[in-house]
């Protein structure tokens, strides 16, 4: 399989590059050249089946499926059910698929546990060191931690906000003690972090002596790996499925629409967005229009941009590279962009955007307890508003998206229920076990010295 960049400015490159590079070096992201199509999955095949399946075409010339099985049992052992994402119907043409069951209770397990696989796997065969280093306000730095703590080849350095994650979400960073693994604590707040970190990669000498890399949420592989949940769901259904699916840089949502690319049998996809809705709007009118990020009750969707949506814009455009490379410009340049109303008409025909204020948020925790007895976390809660405000009009199954485990979030739990939610057995004594981390200045000299 070859990858090409949304920018049409550097040449195509294989799986291995997709992999290794993350961003194009255009800018732009790597998409598939072709969508490989799909042999539908027989009657209680295992998920490991349905993931080797559908992730072989996307690999070739980088493992064979062999190989790629024993990677994928490796990723989801450490998961606490064999399903790895259970579906549990919750009425009739109801149901909830499960992404939680990962070592840090959010779904962006799912395809971290498989991507440190994968950077193990290369890592090795070319006997190669790298500098994983990310910024995080809590939850991908733990999932980053996480999924690359096995690979031996690589060095993560964690940047979160000193005194700002939950201490569920700190304690899951500052608890791995695996001699490559990192957290640093920096004195500023996420933007700092970010800022910090996008200085150093773009300090050539620096990046390359320490061969930096990045796992952040626009790496094709994370989304290849999120692409199988979405085709074992969808074919546990007689009919087409309608997902609905909490939001924040398109990277779910947009996996989903690579399964039915890839012609699973998905009717729809509902995009729900928190009170930052820049998708909403753009769907409701062809109009993509930066504001600024306001905290919500699901901090994991609080977002300015949605960096995948650079991807199915690609395909909407024709994938026409030049017009995309344009749009994307004028987008940096002004904070906004329209899209033509035929391009708009036909993504409306598979996506449909709703917001959720945090109003909506509680209730929909609230609603979720007492009409399912379900209890589910604050980004979920966007899901089951939208399913609230929509069920009349989708028709057919409806599977919403659970992205992470309420005790994640036991605030707004709380708050909404009366009731605090327990942590999982395999975090039970996360409480208990000892912190390691430093505290940095907010300056990006500091933190050059604590990676060197
Ligand atoms: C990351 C995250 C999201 C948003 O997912 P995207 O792929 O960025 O759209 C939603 N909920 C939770 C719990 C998350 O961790």
């Amino acid at each position: 399989m070859e990858y090409i960049s949304t920018r049409g400015g550097c040449l195509p490159t294989d799986f291995r590059g997709a992999l290794m590079q993350g961003l194009a070096p255009d800018g732009g992201l790597y998409v598939p050249a072709a969508w490989p199509q799909l042999t539908p999955p027989k009657p209680n095949q295992t998920y490991i089946d349905t993931a080797a399946s559908v992730l072989t075409p996307f690999m070739d010339g980088f493992t064979d499926e062999p190989t790629l099985r024993t990677l994928l049992k490796d990723a989801y052992a450490s998961f606490s059910t064999p399903d790895v994402t259970p579906l549990k119907p919750l009425a009739p043409n109801f149901a909830v698929l499960e992404l939680f069951h990962g070592p840090t209770i959010a779904f962006k397990d799912v395809a971290l546990q498989l991507l440190g696989r994968l950077f193990d796997y290369q890592l090795k065969k070319t006997g190669q060191r790298i500098t994983i280093l990310g910024a995080t306000s809590g939850d991908t730095g733990s999932a980053a931690i996480e999924g690359c703590r096995h690979a031996t080849g690589a060095d993560i350095h964690i940047l979160y906000p000193h005194e700002r994650p939950s201490d569920v979400q700190r304690r899951q960073m500052t608890t791995v003690h695996a001699p490559n693994v990192h957290a640093h604590a920096v004195r500023g707040n996420f933007d700092d972090c970010q800022a910090i970190v996008k200085a150093l990669f773009a300090d050539e000498a620096f990046r390359t002596a320490k061969n930096l890399s990045a796992v952040n949420s626009i790496n094709w592989a994370r989304i290849a790996a999120q692409a199988v949940y979405y085709v074992q769901a969808a074919y546990s259904h007689a009919e087409p499925v309608t997902f609905i699916v909490p939001t924040g840089n398109f990277g779910n949502v947009y996996a989903a629409y690579v399964a039915k690319n890839m012609g699973a049998p998905i009717k729809r996809l509902v995009v729900a967005s928190n009170r930052n809705d820049i998708l909403t709007r753009f769907f409701e009118t062809g109009k993509m229009q930066v504001t600024g990020v306001e905290s919500s009750l699901s901090p994991s969707m609080d977002i300015q941009v949605s960096s995948n949506f650079e991807r199915l814009l690609f395909d909407a455009l024709g994938r026409d590279a030049k017009t995309l490379a344009a749009t994307m410009a004028d987008f940096k340049k002004t904070g906004n962009f329209v899209v033509p109303p035929a391009t708009l008409s036909s993504l409306r025909n598979t996506f449909t955007g709703v917001r959720c204020s945090d109003d909506d948020t509680l209730t929909a925790i609230a609603c979720a307890e007492r009409d399912y007895g379900y209890v589910i976390d604050p980004h979920t809660a966007c899901a089951f508003h939208a399913y609230e405000e929509l069920k009349e009009t989708l028709g057919g199954p409806v599977v919403a998206l659970a992205c992470a485990h309420p005790a994640k979030f036991p605030e707004a739990v709380e708050k909404a229920t009366g009731k605090r939610p327990q942590l999982p057995e395999a975090l039970a004594d996360l409480m208990e076990r000892e912190e390691r981390f430093d505290i940095l200045e907010n300056s990006i000299d500091t933190v050059k010295k604590a990676l060197s």
